[in-house]
Parts: C-alpha cells; structure tokens; sequence
C-alpha cells in the first residue's frame, strides 16, 4: 500500500459522497446513510454479523406492555479491539495512535474499503462511517472531523453544542435513534468525539425508556417509573434546545462532583412525529458497568436493552437467569440522583 493508493481512496470517498449528498438531497439523510450501507457490505467491509445476533424480551408479568430485553451480540465484545490493521503498511502514516476513527488511518487500517460520508450538515463537520460492530443494521458512528476529546469536561458550553449536534442530526433522521456516550458511560473511544446513530431495528417498539416517558409532554425528571433517573423533553428542535440549555446550567453548577460526572444523551425523531425525544442520562464515570453484566453500560443499556457478548451471557440469558427484574437491577446500579 503506497500514497498513490491513499490518493485512489481519497477519489473513491469524493466520487462516493457526491452521490450521497445527491440521495440526501432527494430522498432524504436516513436514505443516504442507508446507501451508504449498502455500499459497505457490497464493498466487504461490514460482514453480516448480525446473524449471529439473538433478542431477548422479558416482561414482569404475562401481558404487561412493559418489558426489559437483552441482545446477545457476540462480535460486539471485540469491538474494544478495533478491526483491522493496527500497524501501518510501508508509506502509510498513523496519526493520534492509530486512533480507530481518524481518517487519516481508517484508509490504510481497513485496506481501503472503508468509506465515509460528510453529513451535509451541522457545517459539514461530521463523517458518518458504518460501525463494524453495530447494534442492528445501519449502525453509524458519527465522528467529528477533527481529533477532539469525547468527554467535555465540566465546560457546559462545550457540552451543550454537543447536544445541539446530535439533535440536529436526528431531527433530519425520521425513525431514528442517536445516542452520545460519554468517558466511563460507554464510550470505547474516548480521544475522538463520536455519536452513534441507528434507524429503530426492525421488529422493535418503543424502547422501555420512552416508554416510561410516553406520558410525559413538557420536560420532566423520571425516576419512579424507571430504574435510571433521567431527564425527558418532547417538542421542536429549537424549543427543546432552550430548554435542555437553561436545564443543564442549573444541573451543572449544582454539581459536587464535576470531574467525575458524565452522561448518556440520547434523541429520538419518530417516523409519525415532527418533533423530538430527548433523555439526558447523568452518570458516574466509576460506575460504567453493573454487576450481572460483563460489558459497559451505553446508551442503548439505558434505553432498555442490555448487550451480552460472553458465552456465559449467552447461558446466562438462556437460562432465564437475566429476567425483568435481574435487568431492572443491573440499570439501577448506573443511576445517578438528580
Ligand atoms: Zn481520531
């Protein structure tokens, strides 16, 4: 591999996103991240992994609308690993050590056949790439163009720009989910800020965390009807951004323990709905896992789906030693007061 190679991908990757920005203008986001896709498989960088992948829903009771539910994913657990290359062939050159979501190593570390695409908004400063390991099909991770820590610190600004992204992205994605997981909440990579963005999995309803706030319309702390306290807001874009900004500067400087404090934010653009869902999760950056649980809780964790990826999981969820109330406890050891 050489640089007239690198140059080959860099003309691929503009060819590519030619097309896309073409499908986005026409067709819509979630139609050119779907291309994107079907690009990926086509060119063998996602694998079909997602066979291997069994759902596990648990009820408190026969007929409760209610439930837990729990995937076993077992390529999910190699994901701290990263995929493919890690030393760089003669004449490639690798940046931020080798960090899974530069591009600048993403062409020699997947050999060329992995291709991104530049969301045609928030000022074109995200790539959306196909995430190997993905949580159901079309799993995008959405890096930032630049090097930039996942984490913001106790920099209330810098957090709240994140929020506005990740809602801006999702409010051009009808039926999709995104999700931010800050350091120590489930983030594998912490020096690269990344979102995650996937169309709701065929099959799936509503996630239990909405639907412990279905009720709810203006924007209010749950914590009785769920195991996770979290904050909710339902409305436009831009009402709800007003309203998580004033929000979140009360939150912050209340704080005893801003070093040590993170969060999942999660947002959500129904397919029927003109507006959106948004949960603020707050964390503990030492409490990322749970007992009963082998992996990190993220952001798909706190919306109600635990991901299993160990054999013993595997026994575990078979058994029926993961039940409603096993999973319940596991989410309410990551809560955090608000
Ligand atoms: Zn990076």
């Amino acid at each position: 591999m050489d640089q007239l190679n690198e140059q080959a991908w860099r003309e691929q990757q503009v060819a590519l996103n030619t097309h896309l920005a073409d499908i986005a203008e026409s067709r819509g986001l979630g139609a050119a991240l779907q291309a994107l896709a079907d690009h990926q498989i086509e060119s063998g960088f996602i694998r079909d992994r997602l066979a291997e992948v069994s759902r596990y829903v648990c009820h408190p009771k026969p007929g409760s609308r209610r439930y837990f539910s729990a995937q076993f994913n077992p390529a999910r657990g190699r994901r701290f690993a990263g995929a493919g290359l890690h030393v760089p062939p003669e004449g490639a050159e690798s940046v931020h050590g080798g960090c899974f979501l530069c591009a600048r190593n993403i062409w020699w570390q997947q050999q060329g056949v992995e291709m991104g695409f530049r969301l045609p908004l928030v000022g074109g400063r995200y790539i959306a790439w196909m995430n190997p390991f993905p949580l159901a099909p079309t799993h995008c991770v959405v890096a930032s163009d630049k090097h930039v820590p996942q984490c913001w610190g106790s920099d209330s600004v810098t957090l709240m720009k994140m929020i506005d992204d990740l809602l801006t992205m999702v409010d051009a994605l009808p039926g999709w989910i995104g999700f931010y997981n800050g350091e120590g909440a489930g983030a594998s990579i912490l020096g690269h800020l990344h979102f995650h963005l996937l169309p709701r999995p065929p099959g799936y309803g509503p996630m239990p965390m909405e639907l412990a706030a279905r009720n709810d319309q203006e924007g209010s702390l749950i914590e009785d009807a769920y195991p996770v306290s979290f904050m909710h807001w339902r409305g436009q874009r831009a009402s709800i951004r007003t309203r998580i900004a004033c929000w979140l500067e009360r939150w912050q400087a209340g704080l005893k323990d801003p070093g040590q404090t993170t969060a999942n934010v999660i947002a959500i653009r129904d397919r029927e709905s003109d507006g959106l869902d948004c949960y603020f999760v707050p964390r503990h950056k030492a409490r990322s896992r749970a007992e009963g649980l082998e992996g990190v809780v993220g952001g798909f964790e706190v919306l109600g789906e635990i991901v299993c990826s160990s054999e013993a999981d595997q026994k575990r969820l078979n058994s029926g030693e993961v039940d409603y109330a096993a999973i319940a406890r596991i989410l309410s050891q990551v809560s955090v007061a608000l």
